[in-house]
């Protein structure tokens, strides 16, 4: 049974993290960033308040939070945790202490190409 204030919320989220993950699952970084990026700056996290206590937006809410949760959970070493509730690359994995690999190896960029040098000489006299 949980502690948490909503736990409707949570077994919610026990649901549908996990379905979003199967969806988002093996996509390229940079696609899982952008998700990130849009779930991030949707007014959909604006709306705490009705996702915890109900409300107008609720809905709208819960659907960006789970979409941060499972992006997070796929993208960040160790996953992510909520409220007691872990989720990360793993299936069944469940604790955030427990070993993870991380699932985007860092690699480092690339080098800039080498830019042109040419000398130019400077004018007779007026170097001082
Ligand atoms: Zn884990």
């Amino acid at each position: 049974m949980s502690t948490h204030p909503n736990p409707l919320l949570l077994d919610s989220l026990q649901l549908t993290v996990p379905l979003l993950q199967q969806k988002l699952r093996g996509l390229p970084e940079d696609t899982m960033r952008q998700l990130l990026d849009r779930a991030l700056a949707s007014r959909g996290l604006d709306y705490a308040d009705d996702l915890m206590f109900g409300g107008g937006r609720c809905g709208e809410s819960f659907a960006a939070f789970a979409e941060v949760l499972a992006v997070m959970s796929l993208t960040a070493w160790g996953g992510v945790t909520f409220a007691g509730v872990h989720w990360c690359t793993t299936p069944g994995c469940p604790r955030v202490d427990a070993g993870h690999e991380q699932p985007y190896p860092w690699s480092p960029p690339p080098k800039p190409a080498p830019r042109p040098v040419a000398d130019m000489p400077l004018p007779a006299g007026e170097v001082s």
